[in-house]
């Protein structure tokens, strides 16, 4: 009989153990989606405000009557609330993505032609740190995805390979079909590869936590503000897809997008 006694203290513990973690996960769950709440409402009620400082802001830097002292001083306001301005969109964005409150428009694209108009508007930017900037593409890849979106993940993985790629380096584009891993549902691939100042080994896990920054951009003085994986992040798994970062083979980076052809299939 001690014997069942005891089976019933060892039930009645796990039951209280079961109740107090159910109780925990709840907590967590709430204090979650407050944060979410907190973060969209900071983010609307900064825009604005943002928005007026930046429009007086470009209003005077056109006034002739501005002596040189106060044009730099309205000069500097002007850079500050623009990138202030920038990062809340940023920020509000990824909460949406985030909160799945952004429908992704997919539609029959060709990321062959997304990328090559990508690589175009970066290609002055590499120029001007003499990169060498290479793709490697199909003439054609047509996926269905949302054409927009695709463009702000493109040009997140280009601007970041050619700003952490010291003057000199080298960026690689391709894309094409993935290895047929499930006939049934084909997907595409996309690398953006660079020799730049890598990421160390142990940091990788954490690259697409937003305000993440590696040691080695912010040893390198590199500016940024850690969004940009996140979004990108986002973007890519709302359209069913995956991304992954790994060392380039002669140091460097390697970003990899796996995309799904076709529209994503609700079973
Ligand atoms: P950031 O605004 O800092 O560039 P991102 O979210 O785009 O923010 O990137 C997060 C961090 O990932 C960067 O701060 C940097 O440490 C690292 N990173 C991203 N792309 C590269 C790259 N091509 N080479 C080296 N490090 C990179």
């Amino acid at each position: 009989s001690t014997d069942i006694t005891e089976r019933h203290q060892l039930a009645d513990q796990r039951e209280r153990l079961l109740d107090q973690q159910q109780r925990q996960v709840r907590q967590l769950q709430e204090l979650d989606r407050m944060k979410d709440e907190l973060m969209a409402l900071v983010t609307h009620e900064l825009r604005n405000p943002i928005g007026a400082i930046r429009g007086y802001a470009e209003m005077l830097t056109d006034d002739p009557e501005l002596s040189h002292a106060q044009r730099a001083f309205v000069e500097v306001i002007d850079r500050k609330s623009a990138h202030l301005q920038r990062l809340v969109d940023d920020l509000l964005d990824l909460a949406r993505l985030q909160a799945g409150y952004i429908a992704i428009e997919a539609r029959e694209c060709d990321l062959a032609r997304l990328v090559r108009q990508a690589v175009e508007d970066h290609r002055p930017a590499a120029l001007a740190k003499r990169l060498t900037l290479a793709a490697d593409l199909p003439g054609h890849l047509p996926v269905h995805a949302d054409a927009l979106r695709l463009r702000q993940v493109l040009d997140n993985l280009l601007s970041n390979a050619v700003k952490y790629t010291p003057d000199g380096g080298i960026v690689t584009v391709a894309a094409g079909p993935a290895a047929a891993a499930d006939a049934g549902n084909p997907s595409v691939v996309l690398t953006v590869a660079d020799t730049g100042i890598g990421i160390p080994a142990e940091q990788y896990g954490r690259l697409f936590e937003r305000f993440f920054r590696a040691s080695t951009a912010r040893e390198a003085g590199v500016k940024g503000t850690g969004l940009g994986l996140a979004i990108t992040k986002a973007i890519v798994t709302a359209h069913g897809g995956a991304i992954t970062a790994a060392p380039g083979e002669g140091g460097g980076t390697v970003f990899t997008v796996i995309l799904p052809v076709g529209p994503p299939t609700s079973s």
